[in-house]
């Protein structure tokens, strides 16, 4: 393994749209969408218009077809496929829910990648319809964050997550996403880490604002394309400074993973990473 936990925002991030709208506009409810939005929390929302799309006669089928047609960048398919093949270690931090991100990601091929999906449980029940329940059981009790929606931080798994690589030895995170959400998790990254905002979405903007916030390295992306090279460029820089591939022992990599390494990381080899974010304080 390469040392390297990589976490993704689903929505916006990995594909190229909000799954959520994505399936509430191409089923043909998004008025009832928008008449409901100022009404109920957002997760409970989703769980509404499920039960309406049911009561619609939409069945597991339409749901999944229409998932299949998510636009998606191929670049950041291979991206991750490339990750994967390095040795990372990829998890999934997502306000979508498990039915709507496994089927895409088996979809695109991808679902083997990822060692753990946070989000949303969305389960069909008895009758065929989806259910989509909390992450987090804010009837119960509240997660204590104020930055974040009632039934999800995102800081909170990372810290979960934080912990449990304790006993794994040195482990340096790099975390991609776009929303407001992704903002939390960000500021608890460490110096050794990194983070990935997209440039221009919400997260980006709140980065920019409170810069001297985040201890972690910061890496803007805007397209597939700056996505593969980034994340890959980072990815080399990190596998380049451990101290074990300086000794030259590489037994951080087996020689499949060594073989990758070095043809996945040709082409990006001499170029320099991208300027970090330079924002004023
Ligand atoms: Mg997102
Ligand atoms: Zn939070």
């Amino acid at each position: 393994m390469a040392g390297i936990v990589v976490v993704f925002d689903f929505d916006k991030t990995i594909i190229d749209t909000d799954s959520d709208n994505w399936v509430v506009d191409e089923l043909g409810a998004t008025d009832l969408y928008n008449l409901l939005l100022p009404t109920m929390p957002f997760n409970t929302l989703m769980d509404t218009m499920m039960k309406e799309l049911h009561a619609r006669g939409k069945t597991i089928q339409d749901i999944k077809e229409v998932l299949k047609r998510v636009p998606i960048h191929s670049r950041i398919v291979q991206a991750i496929k490339s990750a994967h093949t390095l040795g990372c270690d990829l998890r999934i931090v997502s306000d979508a829910n498990t039915f709507f991100i496994k089927t895409i990601l088996k979809h695109l091929g991808i679902r083997e990648c990822f060692s753990e999906i946070n989000t949303n449980p969305g389960i069909f029940d008895d009758e065929g319809r989806l259910r989509i329940f909390p992450f987090h059981d804010f009837q119960l009790s509240s997660h204590g964050c104020e930055r974040c929606p009632p039934n999800m931080c995102k800081g909170l798994i990372i810290e979960r997550i934080q912990a449990s690589l304790v006993n794994e030895g040195k482990k340096r995170m790099i975390y991609l996403g776009d929303g407001s959400n992704d903002f939390c998790p960000s500021l608890k990254l460490n110096k050794s880490d990194f983070m990935m905002p997209r440039k221009d979405f919400p997260v980006w903007e709140l980065i920019c604002k409170n810069r001297s916030l985040l201890e972690c390295g910061v890496h803007e992306w805007s397209n597939g394309e700056d996505f593969e090279r980034i994340l890959l460029q980072i990815i080399n820089s990190i596998i380049l400074e451990d101290d074990t591939y300086k000794n030259g022992t590489l037994n951080l990599f087996s020689s499949m993973e060594f073989k990758a390494f070095e043809s996945i990381t040709m082409a990006a080899h001499h170029e320099a990473l991208p300027k970090v974010l330079r924002v004023p304080h």
